[in-house]
């Protein structure tokens, strides 16, 4: 890759952002495709982000970038025009310059659905469980619905925000069967549960944590789906315990491979070499 004068930059916006795979997945389908751009990472801390994006706005040969925690939610009252998709999720983890300002998306949703719909399952019969409240989470509440989950359970630390994710997630999807509920309903929901997935940073980089014990992992039956948003460590410990207890498991890397192919089409309009991205993140 060569930076010239012409180059235009594309970067991922977080904090933190130093574990971001994005720059090698991006700059490796950006090789391949031959192409005047750059992919970089571009911290920003949580009480900057207004400042960052103004920045970002002055230098016209930003022509996109992406955000990660702790922005996806932050972000949107900052954009020009807000897809129908991310405006259904309630989060942003794309942006685009147009002519009429920042176009923001969600291409997460997108993502979080291909592992699974590789998996040949009846999800009408199928509850989920989902564990966090926050901007992944509710691409994973999308995404569940989308799939045909007749029950897609919440679990998460406070009451008042709980109350506002059930309220404003039930409005933008139109749905119904969606709970919330706090880390004390963990017992009751797990024997229940066909796909639990993990959407909170526990087990993540050098947390050698687990969001469930192995006794709480005991209680989910034993064809369900354990989906770890997470995708370093591979695999984390609730996957490693998931798959001791013959549970099916899917890491977050997949879904990082393609919501990242969905965001550059939708910067350059064409086609990601989705077999590049994945090779140059160990698929
Ligand atoms: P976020 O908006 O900050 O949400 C994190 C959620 O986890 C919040 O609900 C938070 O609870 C909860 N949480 C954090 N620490 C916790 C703890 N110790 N115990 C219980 N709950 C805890 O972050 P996000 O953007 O949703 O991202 C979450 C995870 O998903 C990250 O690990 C991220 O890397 C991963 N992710 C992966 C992909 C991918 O492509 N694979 C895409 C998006 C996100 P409170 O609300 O109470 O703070």
């Amino acid at each position: 890759m060569i930076i010239s004068g012409t180059t235009k930059i594309l970067g991922i916006v977080g904090n933190p952002v130093s574990h971001s795979l994005s720059p090698l997945m991006q700059n490796a389908a950006i090789s391949a495709m031959g192409l005047d751009y750059v992919y970089v990472p571009l911290p920003v801390e949580i009480t900057d982000l207004a400042l960052a994006v103004k920045g970002l706005e002055a230098i016209s040969s930003v022509v996109g970038f992406n955000l990660t925690i702790p922005h996806k939610q932050k972000i949107m009252p900052l954009l020009d025009r807000i897809t129908d998709v991310a405006k259904a999720v309630g989060a942003v983890n794309t942006v685009k310059r147009s002519d009429r300002g920042w176009i923001g998306t969600n291409t997460d949703v997108h993502g979080f659905l291909v592992p699974l719909k590789a998996i040949d399952r009846d999800w009408t019969n199928i509850p989920a469980l989902i564990l966090g409240s926050g901007g992944a989470a509710k691409a994973a509440v999308t995404g569940c619905f989308e799939l045909g989950c007749p029950v897609v359970n919440v679990i998460g630390r406070d009451r008042p925000k709980l109350k506002e994710f059930h309220q404003t997630m039930t409005e933008q999807l139109q749905v119904q069967g969606l709970s919330v509920h706090t880390w004390a309903d963990l017992e009751n929901l797990l024997p229940a549960a066909g796909l639990v997935i993990n959407t909170t940073p526990i087990g993540m980089g050098k947390d050698l944590g687990s969001p469930l014990t192995l006794e709480q992992i005991d209680l989910i039956p034993k064809v369900a789906i354990a989906y770890d948003l997470i995708y370093t460590p591979r695999p984390t410990k609730f996957l490693k315990i998931a798959q001791a207890q013959d549970l099916i498991a899917i890491d977050g890397l997949t879904m990082l491979l393609h919501q990242g192919a969905i965001a550059l089409e939708f910067w350059t309009g064409q086609s990601a070499p989705i077999a590049v991205m994945a090779k140059a993140l160990g698929l």
